[in-house]
C-alpha cells in the first residue's frame, strides 16, 4: 500500500499541499482529480521524489520512502517507480531502444537490458520499432516509448500526470484502454493525474478528487458521482451544484 500521512508543501506564501492523509491500495489504478492549479502535480512529484514535501511522511508497504521529522527521503530512482509525462521526455538523440534501456542501464542491470526492453516494447506493442529515433514515431508512439521506459525496470508503483493531453481524442480512447489492461496485467499501483472527469470515471478503481491543496474526497467512480461529500466534488464531477 501506499500511505501518506500530513504532507505539506508551499511554493514561497502559497500553499500548494495542505496537510495531505492518502492511502492507496495496492493494484489500484486511483485517479487525482481536480482543477488546475490545486495541486495533483505537486502530490505525485513529492510521491515520486521529484519534489520534497516540507512536512509529513510516505510509506510504501513497509518501506519509509520520506520521512521530514528522520530526515529520511530515498532517492527516485530506488523508489520502484515508474514516471511518465504529459510531454513524454524522450531522449531525441537516443533510439525507442536506448530510451527504453536508459534507466536500466543506470541501475547496473546490464545483463537483462536485451530482454527486458523487448519484453517491455512488446507490451506496449512497439516491438518493430526499437531502432526509430523519437521524431521518426507519431505522438502516440512517442508516449508508448515513454510507458515502456517506465514499466521496464518493474516497478511496483506507475506515477503519470495527464499523460494522454497532447493525443487527440481518438488515439487517447485508444491508449486508455492500452494503459488501463498494461497496468493491470502487470499488477502495478498506478497514479494517474487528470483535470479530466470522464478519464477518471473510466479509468480509476479509486477517484481522489483535490481542489485547492486539500482532498474533497477519495472513493470509487460510482460512489464519487452518486454521493459527493460537497457541491465542490459534485460541481467537478460533472452533476452539477
Ligand atoms: P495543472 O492541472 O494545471 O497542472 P495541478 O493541479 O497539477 O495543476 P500543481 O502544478 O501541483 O497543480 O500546482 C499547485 C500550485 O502550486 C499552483 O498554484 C502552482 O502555480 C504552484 N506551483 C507549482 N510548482 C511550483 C513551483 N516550482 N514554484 C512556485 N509555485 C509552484
Amino acid at each position: 500500500d501506499i500511505a501518506l500521512h500530513g504532507i505539506e508543501k508551499s511554493f514561497g506564501k502559497l500553499q500548494a499541499l495542505k496537510p495531505i492523509d492518502l492511502h492507496i491500495n495496492n493494484g489500484d489504478f486511483v485517479c487525482l482529480l481536480g482543477p488546475s492549479g490545486c495541486g495533483k502535480t505537486t502530490l505525485l512529484r513529492i510521491i515520486g521524489g521529484l519534489e520534497n514535501a516540507d512536512e509529513g511522511r510516505i510509506q510504501f508497504s513497509d518501506r519509509l520512502i520520506f520521512d521530514q521529522a528522520k530526515k529520511i527521503n530515498v532517492q527516485p530512482q530506488k523508489r520502484k517507480i515508474g514516471m511518465v509525462f504529459q510531454d513524454f521526455a524522450l531522449w531525441p538523440h537516443m533510439t525507442v531502444f536506448e530510451n527504453v534501456a536508459y534507466g536500466l542501464r543506470a541501475q547496473g542491470r546490464k545483463a537483462e537490458v536485451k530482454d527486458k526492453v523487448s519484453e517491455a516494447l512488446a507490451n506496449v506493442q512497439l516491438g518493430e520499432h526499437a531502432k526509430r529515433y523519437p521524431h521518426q514515431l507519431s505522438g502516440g508512439q512517442q508516449q508508448r516509448v515513454a510507458i515502456a521506459r517506465a514499466i521496464a525496470n518493474d516497478p511496483e508503483i506507475i506515477l503519470m500526470d495527464e499523460p494522454l493531453s497532447a493525443l487527440d481524442a481518438t488515439l487517447r480512447d485508444e491508449m486508455r484502454i492500452l494503459l488501463q489492461s498494461l497496468v493491470k496485467k502487470l499488477g502495478m499501483t498506478a497514479i494517474y493525474v487528470t483535470h479530466d472527469q470522464h478519464e477518471a470515471m473510466t479509468m480509476a478503481d479509486q477517484i481522489v478528487v483535490m481542489n485547492d491543496g486539500n482532498i474533497m474526497q477519495q472513493g470509487s467512480p460510482e460512489d464519487v458521482y452518486r454521493e459527493p461529500e460537497n457541491e465542490t466534488v459534485a460541481r467537478f464531477v460533472g452533476k452539477g451544484a
